[in-house]
Formats: C-alpha cells, structure tokens, sequence
C-alpha cells in the first residue's frame, strides 16, 4: 500500500482530500490537527503503521506496519446529518460489516464500537469530534481493520479476543486499497440513509450476542445485566432485565460482554 495505488484505487469516489503515512502515531490526531485548520468533508488519513493508536478511553490499538488498515475520515455534517450524530457509529460498523459480508464473512457489531468475526474483534471504530462553541464542525472517525495475521495483538495485550480477515477467510484477502474502496462507497450509501429506519433495523440485525444474556462494563465493574434486546432509534441499546423491563444503555465508556 502507498499513496499511488490508494489514489488509483479511490479514484471513483470523491474524496476530500487524502494524507497518507508510511508511519504516523496517530492518525485520529493527524485527522483532528487537519480538521481543524479546514480538511474538506469526506478527507482521509490512512496509515501503514501506527505507533500510537488509540482506542477508547487512551486505550491502545495495535497496528504493526503493513498489517492492517488503519484510516480516519473526516466528516462535515450538514443540517441533515447534524440530528443524528449518535447514529455515526452505528453507520461506520454497518459500512465495515458491508465489506466483510461481501467476503462471505459473517460480521457482527458489539455495541458500541467494535466489529467481531466469530465472536473475536476484527476492527474497532473511535469517532471523535471537533466542535465550534456547542456546534460541532466536523467529525473524524477512526477505523482499525485487522487484515493480515500479523496485525492480531498477542493474547495477554487484550480485553477481548481478536482476530484477523486472513485468519478467518479460507483464501488470500483482499488487498486493503480494496477493502477501504469497499468500505467508503457503503459508507456513502448509508450516510445518505442515516436517518432511515433502515439503518437502525440493519444496525439492529447484525448486533452481535443478540438475544443473548449480557453484561455492560463500567469503570471495570458489571453495570448492568440483561438480555440484549435491541436498539433505541439514536443507537441506544436496549436490554430487557430479569422481570423483561426495559433497560437503556446510552453510549458512553462502557464495553458489552456476553455473560459469564
Ligand atoms: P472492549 O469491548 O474490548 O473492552 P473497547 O471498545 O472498550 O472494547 P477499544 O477502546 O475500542 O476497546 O479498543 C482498545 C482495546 O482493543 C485495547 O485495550 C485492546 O484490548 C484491544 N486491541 C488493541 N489493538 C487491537 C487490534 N489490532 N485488534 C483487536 N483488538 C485490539
């Protein structure tokens, strides 16, 4: 991957721009610097290696050089968008799912951030904002996508088990120039449904652990238990505790385990 053949590659959709890294710390950093002294809607910055990814919460995402797809996009919301910002999460893991799908993968979403394959995290999303006074100007959301084999963290770095395309996928993946084509042009078609019922229903669909017993972690403790009922229409999940009320779980710091 290099600059070259991620132009060639993204030639049919309209970028905003792009920055591309052999090596970066970040590239949510470089995204939120570059937002915020004017980076047209729908820039890019993609990386062959970060030596500083961050997850939630200054949490680490590993992305050893040439392993994995690691990208921030930068959105400029208009008026249509602006009403449905909680949904931005839920419309990037629907358009990483599109891309995994297409692959014959069965892909999941844990609520709130991640994208599993067979119950091990293949890709996490980290959407960060830069505001103008209560307004916010643009988003950038960062997407980690484990590709090749070498991109999986070792076993005792993680919280919860990972894996990659290549360890799942029976023949060679993809290329990743491939891969992000794929996943921007579904992001396109679901940005211009992100206040479709649509979207929360598919959303919905490809939760994972659905109908499952679950446990939500905050501050390392159990929070809540219930079973894993659904969504809200911002994105809200919704359980349905012992005596099947409803329980809403608001986006915030907290990760979803099935339970023990
Ligand atoms: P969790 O449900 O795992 O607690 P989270 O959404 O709170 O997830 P994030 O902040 O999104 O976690 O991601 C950071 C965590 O993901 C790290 O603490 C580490 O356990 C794990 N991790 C880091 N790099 C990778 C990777 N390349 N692939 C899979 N998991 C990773």
């Amino acid at each position: 991957m290099n600059e070259p053949s991620l132009k060639k590659a993204l030639s049919k959709i309209n970028i905003g721009g792009l920055r591309y890294f052999d090596s970066i710390g970040s590239t949510n950093d470089e995204a939120l610097a570059w937002a915020a002294s004017g980076a047209k809607d729908f820039s890019l910055v993609i990386a062959n290696e970060q030596t500083r990814g961050r997850g939630r919460l200054h949490r680490t995402w590993h992305t050893p050089k040439g392993s994995a797809l690691a990208v921030s996009l930068i959105l400029r919301p208009d008026e249509i968008i602006k009403p449905h910002l909680s949904r931005t999460v839920g419309m990037s893991a629907l358009a990483i799912t599109d891309s995994l799908l297409s692959m014959g993968l069965n892909a999941k979403i844990k609520w709130p951030n991640d994208v599993l394959l067979n119950e091990k995290k293949v890709a996490g999303i980290l959407v960060e904002s830069v505001w103008s006074g209560s307004d916010v100007d643009s988003l950038v959301i960062g997407m980690g996508i484990n590709v090749y084999k070498t991109s999986v963290p070792p076993d005792g770095s993680l919280r919860f088990p990972a894996t990659s395309i290549e360890n799942e996928l029976d023949k060679e993946p993809p290329t990743r120039e491939e891969i992000l084509r794929e996943i921007l042009s579904a992001f396109i078609r679901w940005r211009e449904k992100l206040a479709s019922d649509e979207l929360i229903k598919t959303w919905e669909e490809r939760l994972a652990f659905r109908h499952w017993q679950v446990q939500i972690i905050s501050n390392d403790e159990v929070s809540q238990t219930g079973v894993l009922d659904g969504l809200e229409a911002d994105g809200s999940l919704r359980l349905s505790d012992e005596n099947s009320n409803p329980v809403i779980v608001r986006f915030g710091d907290v990760s979803l385990r099935p339970a023990a």
